[in-house]
């Protein structure tokens, strides 16, 4: 198991495939153990780094993880099977925003896909959260470049930042929600619906 996730992370590295930091997932699997997360839902399984490690959080911990781009949900598939977590990772290969979930309820939803969609995931799988259940989004800094759009001379980098921005002001005035920013690895939140 732990060969298997350096081998993902030198994968990531070669190929450029932006994983969670180690900071942030070990946050993470820390909060499924001492909430006893049983089903989590993960927008963006790239190679399938941060599924394998919820999923081996917690001995009950099942996820189901949403990708869109046909290489890597392939290699996922292939990573979910090295770990032999089959019973355990549901891989959807699908755009997520066209995905028709049934009536499941998830004690964690994992936002980490399209940076520039954040608010419509959002938007869409609230539904799908248990009463209780946590919505956590990582990429908040998006590598530092939160804050500092006037730095950034990239159109479309500017964009995507000005989303994210927007993402952020959206959660902080979210009236069904409350949100905790983080600054672990590149920035997470946690949103649970106010008491
Ligand atoms: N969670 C992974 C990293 C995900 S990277 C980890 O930490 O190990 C983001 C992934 O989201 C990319 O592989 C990208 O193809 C995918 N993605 C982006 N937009 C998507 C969408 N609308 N639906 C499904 N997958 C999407
Ligand atoms: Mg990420």
């Amino acid at each position: 198991m732990k060969e298997l996730i350096i081998e993902m992370e030198n994968y990531a590295k070669e190929k450029n495939v932006p994983i969670i930091e180690k900071e942030s997932i070990a946050f993470i699997m820390k909060y499924i153990k001492n909430n006893n997360i049983k089903n989590i839902l993960e927008i963006g399984s790239a190679i399938g780094y941060s599924a394998i490690l919820m999923a081996s959080s917690n001995a009950e911990t099942k996820v189901t993880t949403i990708e869109r781009d046909n290489e890597r949900y392939m290699e996922c598939l292939k990573n979910v099977k090295k770990a032999g977590l089959e019973k355990k990772i549901t891989v959807v290969f699908q755009d997520a925003l066209e995905v028709n979930l049934s009536d499941v309820k998830y004690d964690m939803i994992f936002i980490d896909a399209a940076k520039g969609q954040y608010t419509k995931f959002f938007e869409k799988f609230q539904y799908f959260l248990a009463p209780d259940g946590v919505i956590i989004t990582d990429n908040l800094n998006f590598h530092g470049y939160v804050g500092k759009k006037d730095e950034i001379e990239s159109k479309n980098l500017r964009g995507l930042v000005d989303k994210i921005e927007k993402y952020i002001e959206f959660l902080k005035e979210n009236e069904e929600f409350e949100t905790e920013f983080l600054k672990l690895g590149d920035g997470i939140s946690i949103s649970k619906r106010r008491g």
